[in-house]
């Protein structure tokens, strides 16, 4: 699985891979929580979840088009609430 997230600090998409607790924004260079505590981090913006980093790669090309600020309802990202229990069952 292949998450598709927007940076906290200046809202640059890119993608990582599921399992990473953190990586880094190659716009701003902010280290981007990801695994908080255990659990995926409440705060981080997850826009899409996908099974491959092609599918992930296309999506990040898709949102550099969109333009700032960037904001999105996130709440009915499919597969999130699985994927957080996912997180939270270890
Ligand atoms: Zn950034």
């Amino acid at each position: 699985m292949w998450l598709v997230i927007l940076c906290p600090r200046c809202g640059e998409a890119r993608y990582v891979k599921a399992g990473y607790k953190t990586c880094k924004c190659f716009k701003c260079n902010y280290r981007i929580t990801i695994i908080k505590n255990g659990i995926l981090n409440p705060e981080l913006r997850v826009l899409k979840i996908v099974n491959s980093p092609k599918e992930a790669s296309y999506e990040v090309r898709k949102l550099k088009l969109t333009p700032y600020p960037r904001i999105f309802d996130t709440s009915k990202v499919r597969g999130l609430k699985k994927f957080r229990k996912w997180f939270q069952a270890k």
